[in-house]
């Protein structure tokens, strides 16, 4: 049953202690049942922490005082709550075929704008990956201001992608235009990605949010901080949590650049939620010049990682050419950005020897999602 209504939200959420048996966790979801809300579970490394979630009467319809097993319970405050910190104080960790992105973890991810060949999809993936990236991007249906331009191979570009996953061993992110589309890309995508002109559109992230890929999501070109954490609650709410936040350029009133890269809203995001967030400097720049000295910004600023458009012959691109990278010159761009990203104290997933001496070991206070 599809659920537009969302009458049913975050309550209020219960920190059961560190001791708490399963046993109890049910006793608590039960509770929440018979006052007519469910629980959603989050399980933690110290405790688990139950999200109550039901009509806005619950508070006053069901005691939880002197429950076995709780410890505390919080109120929610901000207008999201599944993404909040308040909710989950612990970073995120999502796992992708192993490679982690999210608390130490950073993820350089890379690839073509649009699957336009299969040449030219297996040329990026074999020097992205030979350069240390994590995952490999690639759109096969490519959201365009203008209907006469290159749309995406479609099904054509998932099976090109799939065969360069095959070769290489890079995870998939491509995205996710149509909710019509989902079974077709949740087969190839290993990451979906839900783009700029789309995340606002909440039948979409709904979707997204009943599938069992994670989902990356970036910022609309006029969305606030707020809005972009309110589009991820959206899929949260579904029952998918591994959700990676991007950065990727809001439009002012400045032309020199394609979008104006908003580095603030790295901070500030990584105040508001657990969920990790990275950065595209690639559609922000507009131009290939500008993209190392976005990616080192982005970097310093805390991101958990980078979304950079690469092509062997950026000349002959069909989708935004003056911003691509050119392949034969990554291995440069992602050896500084991984030295920064090192030095920021993150390991890179994907990273040839991952764990250079300057970087922390994990600090064990991460919430992991495993596939
Ligand atoms: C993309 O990453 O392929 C893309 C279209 O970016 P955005 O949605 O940020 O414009
Ligand atoms: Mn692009």
């Amino acid at each position: 049953m599809i659920d537009v209504n969302g009458t049913h939200e975050l309550q209020f959420v219960i920190v059961m202690d560190g001791q708490a048996s399963d046993d109890q966790v049910e006793d608590v979801l039960a509770r929440l049942i018979h006052a007519g809300a469910y629980g959603r579970v989050a399980p933690g490394r110290d405790s688990t922490v139950i999200g109550a979630i039901g009509g806005r009467a619950l508070r006053g319809t069901i005691s939880l005082d002197g429950i076995a097993g709780i410890e505390k319970v919080l109120p929610v405050s901000k207008p999201y709550k599944l993404v909040s910190l308040e909710t989950t104080p612990e970073p995120s960790v999502i796992q992708v075929r192993g490679r982690r992105v999210g608390g130490d973890h950073f993820a350089l991810i890379a690839g073509p704008c649009a699957v336009e060949s299969r040449e030219q999809t297996l040329a990026t993936a074999r020097a992205v990956g030979a350069a240390g990236a994590s995952m490999l991007r690639g759109g096969a249906f490519k959201p365009r201001t203008s209907p006469y331009s290159f749309r995406g191979l479609g099904p054509e570009a998932l099976a090109i992608l799939e065969e360069a996953r095959e070769e290489t061993g890079l995870p998939i992110v491509t995205e996710l235009l149509d909710p019509r589309h989902m079974e077709a890309v949740s087969e190839t995508a290993d990451v979906i990605q839900i783009g700029a002109r789309n995340m606002q559109n909440f039948l979409l992230l709904s979707e997204a949010g009943r599938g069992d890929k994670p989902v990356l999501l970036k910022r609309g070109a006029s969305a606030s901080i707020e809005e972009l954490l309110m589009a991820a609650e959206y899929i949260l709410k579904e029952g998918n949590p591994r959700v990676i936040l991007c950065e990727r350029g809001i439009r002012t009133f400045e032309s020199s650049t394609r979008f104006t890269l908003d580095v603030g809203a790295v901070p500030v995001l990584k105040e508001q939620t657990h969920l990790p967030v990275i950065v595209d400097p690639s559609h922000a720049a507009g131009r290939r010049e500008l993209v190392p000295a976005l990616a080192r910004a982005a970097v310093a600023a805390g991101a958990d990682g980078i979304i950079v458009e690469v092509h062997p012959r950026p000349e002959e691109a069909l989708c935004d050419a003056p911003q691509l990278l050119r392949a034969s010159r990554f291995a440069a761009f992602a050896d500084e950005i991984c030295g920064l990203a090192s030095l920021m104290g993150k390991v890179v997933a994907g990273q040839a020897g991952s764990m250079p001496s300057t970087v922390r070991s994990s600090t064990g206070s991460e919430n992991e999602h495993d596939p």
